[in-house]
């Protein structure tokens, strides 16, 4: 049955995010948090990614430079913000769902090449941007196809910051959908950033003055300027913003620094987002249901943390964060979850392997964990890492590179396969533990050749794995070229080391664990990608409930002195 009290007419609503004066001011956040107010109101929500870059995806960019790689269920290889977006929604989001200049130039150039535009001189307008405006409509039908209701709301995030000459097509394209899709049916936000001048403590409205006006320059008019910073926006700053934009006053909305991004949706509804967006797409203003959300929310709270727990990642793209931002998010989840707040401190494992710091550092940490990653640079690092929390019964969790070094290490270390290698690091060693996988014998492109997304995983009776996650089946995303290599099985096992869930059929080892140890498992498997507020991944949640334990000082009983 349809719901009309929902109200919405059969064509898809479209709110279109644009971003001013600065990257980085948490485009995506808003995204998400928007997204997640209007599910709460019982709207059914999805969120897309444009990225103005020539790459087709982010699958060959550098995490250094571009953040972490997000890998969706279908295996698409993703900006990072569809992380954001997943997590707040706690939805599934597909590899549609992150448009690339890249994939539209693409799909226009392939068409001429077969002769789809019969003569005509093929141009950015129409041709590109009709390549734009189809693509978004595929994200609304494969939304609609799945719907059993009608009308839907989508946001599409648009990458980069206004008057960036790559995402021009982009903004034409929205800018068309407008006239083609009518006022009620399509919103644009504009993100903007008000920033502190120190000297008179006083926020600055001019930069948003100045971002809109090159928005309105290519032809769009905002509907909401959400405004980011340090503290509540003023009623003086929202006037002198409203005046200067022409954008109505109960529509200039603060999104001021929060103690977390789960607190981002309450603030912006607060100051009052859901009904300008409510009233401007002709929605029904109705009470919001929080559900559980609140107390999620809640739960990221400095005051909630009883604990503070210090997990040491080490890794090699340890300058940026960002690097890593499902596995940060994954740790905090799993420390909300329990009252414990995680701090992560970065160990360049490169260190090790230059005798710069010493492996008895790791000593102070909680929990060590190593993280996906390429390459040979800090891997001898890594190895001798993950050899010295098992030795130490430090807590760890290695993911994806983090259980293929694990092996290595517990091959070198304790099966005494001196030269254990693995053959992405060096491949004439007589003894690759970690090996190609057979399907990357023939890849010829970097491409989107991994072995990448999700894939179905049987986990061992009685074993770790299956006490944490109370199931013998699993599904869990991937992205690799190399794996374990199965003949060496017996031997690890003999030595105490279990390789516990698998997949394909068996083929392919997915976790390993070392009994005799308060926590020591890897995946080959990327567990953060599926972790998410509210509901850490059980592995995420296991390792951080050891690390507390590790913390937990050992209970002395005083000793009388008056015997
Ligand atoms: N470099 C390893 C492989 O390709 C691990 C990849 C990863 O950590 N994502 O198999």
């Amino acid at each position: 049955m349809q719901t009309p009290e929902i109200g919405l007419s059969k064509r898809t609503k479209y709110i279109f995010v644009t971003g001013g004066v600065l990257s980085g001011i948490g485009k995506g956040v808003v995204v998400g948090s928007v997204a997640k107010l209007l599910s709460l109101y019982g709207l059914k929500i999805s969120s897309a990614k444009i990225d103005p870059y020539i790459n087709v995806d982010a699958g060959t960019m550098n995490p250094i430079i571009h953040g972490e790689v997000f890998v969706t269920d279908d295996g698409g290889e993703t900006d990072m913000d569809l992380g954001t977006y997943e997590r707040f929604l706690n939805q599934n989001l597909s590899r549609k769902h992150n448009i690339t200049t890249g994939q539209i130039y693409l799909g226009v150039i392939q068409a001429e090449r077969r002769g789809d535009f019969l003569g005509q001189c093929v141009q950015i307008i129409p041709h590109v941007t009709d390549a734009i405006k189809h693509q978004i409509r595929k994200i609304a039908e494969t939304e609609e196809s799945k719907s059993d209701r009608p009308g839907e709301v989508i946001l599409v995030e648009c990458g980069g910051t206004v008057g960036d000459i790559e995402s021009l097509p982009f903004l034409e394209a929205i800018r068309q959908m407008r006239l083609e899709e009518g006022a009620e049916n399509t919103l644009f936000i504009h993100v903007t950033l008000a920033p502190i001048l120190q000297a008179v403590g006083e926020e600055k409205t001019k930069p948003t003055q100045h971002s809109v006006q090159e928005l309105r320059r290519i032809g769009i008019q905002p509907d909401i300027i959400v405004v980011r910073s340090e503290k509540e926006l003023s009623l003086d700053s929202k006037r002198k913003i409203s005046l200067f934009t022409s954008v109505e006053l109960d529509s200039i909305i603060s999104n001021p620094d929060s103690p977390s991004i789960y607190h981002v949706p309450e603030n912006l509804y607060r100051d009052g987002i859901i009904s300008a967006i409510g009233a401007k797409l002709k929605l029904p203003v109705r009470g919001m249901s929080w559900g559980g959300w609140r107390d999620v929310s809640n739960s990221f709270s400095s005051a909630a943390f009883r604990n503070e727990v210090i997990i040491g990642l080490v890794g090699k793209y340890v300058s940026l964060a960002d690097s890593y931002v499902s596995v940060n998010h994954a740790l905090s989840h799993a420390g909300a979850y329990q009252n414990a707040f995680v701090k992560v401190e970065w160990i360049d494992s490169g260190e090790f392997e230059k005798n710069l710091l010493s492996l008895d550092t790791l000593e102070r940490y909680h929990g060590i964990l190593i993280p996906g990653g390429f390459g040979k640079r800090g891997s001898e690092g890594k190895i001798l890492a993950a050899n010295y929390a098992r030795e130490r019964s430090i807590p760890f969790l290695g993911l994806c590179f983090g259980f293929q070094l694990a092996l290595v290490s517990f091959a070198r270390h304790v099966c005494d396969i001196r030269d254990a290698h693995s053959t992405e690091l060096n491949p004439d060693t007589n003894n690759p533990v970690v090996d190609l996988l057979p399907s990357q014998r023939e890849v010829g492109e970097m491409g989107a050749s991994m072995r990448l997304g999700g894939h179905d995983i049987k986990i061992e009776e009685g074993t770790l794995a299956h006490q944490i996650y109370g199931t013998y089946d699993i599904r869990q995303r991937h992205r690799h070229r190399y794996e374990f290599a199965l003949k060496y099985l017996e031997i690890f096992e003999k030595n105490g080391m279990n390789l516990t869930a698998f997949s394909d059929n068996g083929r392919r080892a997915e976790i390993l664990e070392v009994s005799s140890h308060p926590f020591y498992m890897a995946t080959q498997y990327h567990p953060e990608f599926v972790s998410r507020p509210g509901s850490p991944e059980p592995v995420f949640k296991s390792f951080v409930k050891a690390a507390v334990e590790r913390k937990r000082p050992s209970i002395s009983i005083p000793q009388s002195t008056d015997s």
